[in-house]
């Protein structure tokens, strides 16, 4: 199933039946073709609302999820955003659709490597790349308006909330469930969203 039109839109009317109303988070994937981003194979169930294996027993998140995700941050078209857990490069794709900056980082190196090539084969080349330990952030380039973290975790990295902007938002699978922490004057403000299953948040990085 390769990008046809009628594919990209059966995706789409997908996810508005899920509940995904954001119009630039939906315009974003009309443009994003997602089957450049999945492994060779896999591309007929590009357009499927479905994890698949992306290698290194990782996955490409399922396209609502990832909608979800997108949709509750907010983003606004100047913001600077920090992605954890880079995986395919897709949602980093739509990301450069949404905001002026993504930042995204990924351990797995064998994973990365290919990520530049589809971005720029995808349109999307504008984000910037980076191979390491997500947990530690990218602290050049903070603060954040936005970070999006695509692994889970039990505990929330120190680090990703220092360089977090007051008013930051910051989407993470914590404890089996998708959260939306608001930084706020008083402190962190939790919402806890759908409940999930993502591969772990692991330190360090890997071949
Ligand atoms: N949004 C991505 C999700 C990929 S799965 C997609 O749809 O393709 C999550 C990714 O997080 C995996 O590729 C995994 O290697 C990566 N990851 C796990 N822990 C990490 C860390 N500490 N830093 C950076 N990436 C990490």
């Amino acid at each position: 199933m390769r990008s046809s039109a009628r594919n990209v839109q059966r995706l789409i009317k997908t996810l508005k039946a899920k509940g995904i109303k954001d119009a630039r988070v939906i315009k974003a994937f009309g443009e994003v073709p997602r089957h450049l981003f999945v492994p060779p194979g896999l591309e007929h169930k590009a357009y499927q609302d479905a994890a698949l294996p992306i290698g290194g027993g990782q996955t490409i998140s399922a396209p609502s999820t990832v909608a979800a995700m997108l949709a509750v941050l907010q983003l606004s078209p100047c913001d600077r955003v920090l992605e954890i857990g880079t995986g395919s490069g897709f949602q980093t794709a739509l990301l450069t659709r949404l905001v002026a900056e993504v930042y995204s980082i990924e351990r797995n190196l064998s994973l990365i490597k290919e990520v530049g090539k589809k971005l720029i084969r995808a349109g999307c080349g504008t984000a910037q790349l980076r191979a390491g330990d997500g947990m530690l952030g990218w602290s050049q380039h903070a603060p954040y308006d936005a970070i999006i973290v695509s692994a889970g975790t039990l505990e929330i990295p120190q680090a990703l909330l220092d360089q977090l902007k007051p008013g930051g938002r910051m989407i993470i699978p914590l404890k089996g469930r998708i959260n939306l922490i608001t930084k706020t004057r008083g402190g962190l403000r939790f919402r806890e969203l759908s409940s999930c299953r993502f591969v772990p948040l692991l330190p360090g990085h890997t071949g």
